[in-house]
């Protein structure tokens, strides 16, 4: 998407894990966070016009309009600092409409090395021009959290984190992280990271006060995994179904999810055959449009067509109502939002 006035809304962020070259904004009640500093969107059809007095744009294509939007607006949990100096929007950020998110650990042991790194992450590009900081500490995580809260209704949390060295590949931190969240405020929390060694890790996430588990998939089939996330691809598919397997006891059906980027090689089939198996143990596999972000690897490479989105999307609906998972069910994280993908909007129509 166009934008006539690229100050309009909530101030995008720029690199980072997760979606980024964004703005948040919400059209017929449904939030959506629309790439708009990509290179397919500067090229894009579609244009929307600087905010009117009420807070409202105008989208456009050819010059004809085709609806409104209202930007999401910069929460106040922003103009606030930390004890120690940080400025809050350096330890979480305001995700689509309600939800706080935060990359715990601003890192990764795959992103050191061209060779590993995966081809669509940007999790370096934030920290270097100094717009987070590397590590969050608990304290600092229940402080905005709590701040989050209060000022701007924030509804749940998404915890991520980059990779760090060591076998339980996040976890430890996401648990201290939970838990002093918990202990401030009452928000449900999403944490998201790669399998970790041993399965007791769930019971211990858990215990610390994670409500749904994220662990990401991202590609398919072997060879886009090899070739879009060659470090990552380490970790076996089968090694994330069989964590899946271990997880869903602990944090219930439908409590556990997946991205999947659609549109990075891997064909409708294949996508569709995986969510087979994650639908038939419980995991939500969230399906997202592949959208390039600026400084990465792939920023050159188009992505997905509404076609492909639908001939996924379509069916997956079909295949989570016939299931009895839903987005509308997932305590918190990217599921419940939503807004990187039209999955729950398919969903809605179904029931509809
Ligand atoms: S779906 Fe996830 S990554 Fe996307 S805006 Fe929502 S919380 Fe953020």
């Amino acid at each position: 998407m166009r934008l006539a006035d690229p100050k309009a809304g909530l101030e995008s962020r720029r690199g980072g894990a997760g979606p980024s070259d964004h703005k948040a904004l919400t059209i017929d009640g449904v939030t959506v966070m629309a790439p708009v500093h990509t290179a397919p969107a500067f090229e894009s059809p579609y244009v929307i016009d600087a905010t009117d007095a009420e807070g409202r744009s105008r989208i456009a294509r050819d010059g004809k309009t085709l609806g409104e939007a209202a930007f999401v607006m910069r929460p106040r949990f922003y103009d606030l600092t930390t004890a120690d100096g940080v400025p809050y929007s350096k330890i979480a950020v305001l995700h689509g409409r309600d939800v706080l998110a935060t990359t715990v650990l601003q890192s990764c042991i795959r992103y050191q090395s061209r060779v590993k790194t995966c081809q669509f992450c940007a999790i370096g590009q934030s920290l270097a021009a100094g717009r987070t900081i590397e590590r969050k500490s608990p304290a600092q995580l229940a402080e905005v959290a709590k701040a989050a809260v209060e000022l701007d209704g924030v509804k749940h949390m998404v915890m991520t984190t980059g990779t760090p060295r060591g076998a339980d590949r996040g976890a430890a931190i996401l648990c201290e992280s939970a838990a002093a969240v918990k202990a401030a405020v009452d928000l449900p929390i999403q944490a998201q990271c790669e399998p970790p060694d041993q399965d007791a890790w769930f019971e211990r996430l858990k215990a610390a006060g994670v409500d749904a588990l994220g662990m990401h998939l991202e590609a398919v089939t072997p060879e886009v995994r090899q070739r879009i996330m060659p470090g990552k691809a380490e970790i076996s598919v089968a090694r994330y179904l069989k964590a899946f397997a271990a997880a869903v006891p602990v944090f219930g059906r439908g409590q556990l999810s997946t991205y999947i980027l659609a549109g990075l090689g891997d064909p409708p089939e294949a996508i569709l055959a995986m969510c087979e198996a994650l639908v038939s143990l419980g995991v939500y596999p969230f399906v997202v449009p592949f959208v390039p972000i600026s400084g990465t690897p792939l920023e050159s490479w188009p992505p997905p067509t509404p076609a492909f989105m639908h001939a996924v999307l379509a069916p997956l609906a079909q295949m989570l109502a016939a299931n009895g998972l839903s987005a509308a069910e997932i305590k918190a994280g990217c599921g419940r939002c939503g807004a990187c993908s039209a999955l729950s909007t398919y969903e809605r129509a179904l029931k509809s």
